[in-house]
């Protein structure tokens, strides 16, 4: 096992922890650590935290959440994973030379599925409440959160967070599938890292889950929104990419330089995104990995126009996120 990988499991919670900035992690955890926080009753609550290393939000609610269970027990168990710190203290979403922490809940060949697999078995052994991932993007995105089954407790777990609620089941080897085998499960999006309301959004959230022993006592806002994912846009990793929005760009995609404003908005039909030089470089993948980059966009002298109405989410403009990840993803409204 390469240094760093090991999981350390702590039964207390590290005093540094709740004070130290982000780049000096490593000074006060030596690498992946689950905390195991003993509560008033057995009832768990799960959270997962800095499975992407550059997505601060939920570093910053660990360090005011978690002050108060200094002295006092919280009223359930505790199960805080804190997962890619290498990359954490350095401000990544995830080392160049290393997975996804948010694509290693399935099996696989890295030592990072070992010890995703490892949290999910001690997980496993207590009664969970609920499972919580708390997550940033890097475009500009309303709070949302995502669900991977469509069940009443699901959607009342979300709806907890916002009124956007996002259904997807591709990636599947994301922390929130594996954990929706377990108890209501979701990942939460919390705008951009960093922001204050972010962080008291995520703190009102686990303060009310802390309060339920059941969720019986929650309930679903008529107006919810549920949104399906169906689509993701993937760009090749040679191809060049501007915001210029221009087709004298030499660039091979020039976007549109307000692409993640258009996160949740309705694009109508006929909706021009940018520009393209050759049409390969842009593909989108349905959630059977099949190819449905013509249902979807024409590239009529070289403008990427969409060919239906879609609603994107995710989109973002940093480049090395938009050809590891995505360029961000399509869905669609659903009834419920
Ligand atoms: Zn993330």
């Amino acid at each position: 096992v390469e240094c760093g990988l090991r999981l350390t499991i702590l039964k207390t919670i590290p005093k540094e922890l709740l004070s130290c900035r982000i780049e000096n992690l490593n000074e006060v955890l030596t690498g992946p650590t689950l905390l195991d926080i003993e509560g008033e009753s057995e009832q768990t609550l799960f959270i997962s935290t800095l499975l992407h290393g550059n997505e601060t939000t939920s570093f910053l609610v660990l360090q005011k959440w978690l002050l108060q269970f200094q002295k006092t027990k919280p009223s359930k168990r505790l199960l805080i994973f804190l997962g890619n710190i290498a990359a954490a203290v350095r401000g990544l979403r995830q080392l160049p030379d290393g997975p996804d922490y948010n694509r290693i809940w399935e099996s696989g060949p890295w030592p990072e599925h070992n010890l995703a697999s490892e949290v999910f078995i001690y997980a496993k052994q207590f009664p969970l409440f609920a499972n919580i991932d708390i997550h940033n993007n890097t475009g500009k995105n309303p709070f949302y959160a995502c669900i991977n089954v469509l069940s009443e407790e699901a959607i009342k777990l979300a709806n907890l967070f916002s009124k956007k609620v996002v259904y997807f089941t591709e990636p599947s080897q994301v922390q929130s599938m594996a954990f929706a085998e377990l108890c209501p499960s979701m990942t939460i999006e919390a705008g951009l890292p960093g922001n204050e309301v972010a962080t008291n959004e995520v703190i009102r959230v686990l303060d009310c889950l802390m309060r339920r022993q059941s969720f019986h006592e929650l309930s679903i806002d008529r107006d919810v929104q549920i949104y399906h994912t169906f689509g993701r846009i993937k760009i090749a990793h040679h191809a060049s990419v501007d915001f210029e929005y221009s087709q004298d760009s030499q660039a091979e995609l020039s976007f549109d330089c307000s692409l993640d404003d258009k996160n949740f908005e309705i694009l109508p039909i006929n909706s021009r995104l940018g520009f393209i030089k050759n049409p390969q470089v842009l593909t989108v993948i349905d959630n059977r990995g099949e190819e449905i980059t013509d249902e979807i966009f024409s590239f009529n002298a070289g403008e990427i126009r969409t060919k239906q109405i879609i609603i994107p989410s995710m989109f973002t403009k940093n480049i090395t996120i938009m050809k590891d990840d995505c360029l961000g993803y399509i869905m669609e409204r659903m009834k419920i």
